[in-house]
């Protein structure tokens, strides 16, 4: 797999011809994405600030009038899935083709008279590693069959109809962040978005204007329980939002941070977690502030005590992470942290263009000495969300 790359239209074009025997209708690809900063902050009604990676979910797509759905993607070795539209139903299906089946079903559902597709896709977008894989195959098959049905539906509506795919259908509780990243973000920039009501700004971000780098390190470790695990972080937010009498904990302010702690009292899980949320929320803000004040660099120890918050009162580190996050730092990094929900994944690390090189070996001899496999390490340059490739 092509560590940086989209895959080719023409090459997917042409492998569903081989597949299906007639052109497709038409082409598009939707970017997995990596959060800059505002993690676990996305199902709390708070902020976040993902931008696009380069790396993408092609899919070549003809439209069907027989209400059957065809399925294939080229990283997977299940063959062709032909699927009767009417029988699609959540949690029936366990493996991959959920995801676009889910968007299929989630349009039906919202009224969107879909009537069929022939589907053929590949990725380079790593699954898995907590870079939304399943994001970009979402908003790619959502935006192909709004385009080829007419439907005209604003982005944000897709992202909805996304998440809802993947909570409902495949039965995997998501925030709204991941799908919102793939189908609005810009190239250049990074999106600032407001979960409670899906308002966004798109931030300038040109990291190599300034002399630094983002770089996307994949652990390639996933731990297993961390579907159970994320889970019940969600439901200690919401209880911690109900004990404290609000909506979301997106609703304490920051300078009522210090009393909400104090009302809960003994229950110390709780308040970890209510603490990491709006020290979170405050970081995102922070973090705009400075990007929008050309104030750049001075993100990077920002970016750090988001990994501290995560680490120590979420809990949703992995010992892989921190070996990423410690050895950068004590290499010279600006900052940084885990991204993505956490237990495994990548982590970010921003540097000085000129460090790159010895922070990546770093990283590298420092997962040898762990007895662990070589880190990917990439750079991620804010790239352009999902749109029709041909
Ligand atoms: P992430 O979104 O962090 O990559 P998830 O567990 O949320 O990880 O989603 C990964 C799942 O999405 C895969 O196990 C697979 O079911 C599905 N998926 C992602 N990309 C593809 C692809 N190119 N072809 C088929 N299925 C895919
Ligand atoms: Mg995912």
């Amino acid at each position: 797999m092509p560590s940086s790359s989209s895959p080719s239209a023409d090459q997917v074009a042409q492998d569903f011809r081989a597949l299906y025997g007639t052109d497709p209708d038409g082409v598009w690809a939707a970017p997995g994405r990596v959060n800059l900063i505002g993690e676990h902050t996305d199902y709390n009604d708070g902020f976040v600030m993902p931008f696009a990676l380069p790396h993408t979910t092609v899919a070549a797509v003809a439209r069907r009038t027989d209400g059957r759905l065809r399925l294939h993607s080229a990283d997977m070795d299940t063959g062709v899935a032909d699927l009767d539209l009417d029988a699609l139903a959540p949690g029936t299906d366990r493996g991959w083709t959920a995801y676009p089946a889910g968007v299929v079903w989630a349009l039906r559902e919202a009224g969107h008279p879909v009537t069929g597709a022939d589907i053929h896709l590949a990725s380079t977008v790593p699954t898995g590693a907590g870079l939304s894989s399943s994001a970009a195959l979402e908003v790619v098959v959502a935006l192909a069959l709004s385009d080829l049905h007419g439907l005209d539906l604003p982005r944000w509506k897709l992202a909805r109809l996304c998440q809802r795919a993947e909570n409902v259908y495949v039965g995997a509780p998501t925030g709204i962040m991941d799908q919102t990243a793939s189908a609005c973000c810009e190239a250049g920039h990074a999106l600032f978005l407001d979960t409670r009501d899906l308002s966004t700004r798109q931030i300038p971000l040109d990291l190599a204007a300034e002399g630094m780098r983002l770089l996307v390190v994949d652990t390639r470790v996933q731990h297993a329980h961390s579907d159970g695990e994320y889970g019940r972080r969600r439901a200690g937010c919401e209880k911690g939002a109900a004990l404290l009498g609000v909506d979301a904990l997106r609703d304490i302010p920051y300078d009522g941070l210090d009393e909400a702690l104090a009302q809960l009292g003994d229950e110390e899980e709780v308040r970890r977690l209510v603490r990491h949320v709006v020290t979170e929320n405050q970081r995102v803000e922070r973090v705009v502030t400075l990007l929008e004040a050309g104030r750049t660099r001075e993100i990077g120890p920002v970016l750090t005590e988001g990994h501290a918050s995560l680490r120590d009162d979420f809990r949703v580190s992995s010992p892989e992470l921190d070996l990423v996050v410690d050895t950068a730092l004590t290499s010279g990094a600006l900052g940084a942290r885990m991204t993505g929900g956490g237990f495994g994944g990548s982590a970010i690390v921003l540097t000085e263009t000129t460090d790159t090189d010895t922070i990546k070996k770093a990283v590298e001899t420092a997962f040898a000495n762990a007895g662990l496999a070589t880190p990917r390490t990439f750079e991620a340059v804010p790239a352009q969300g999902a749109r029709k490739v041909a």
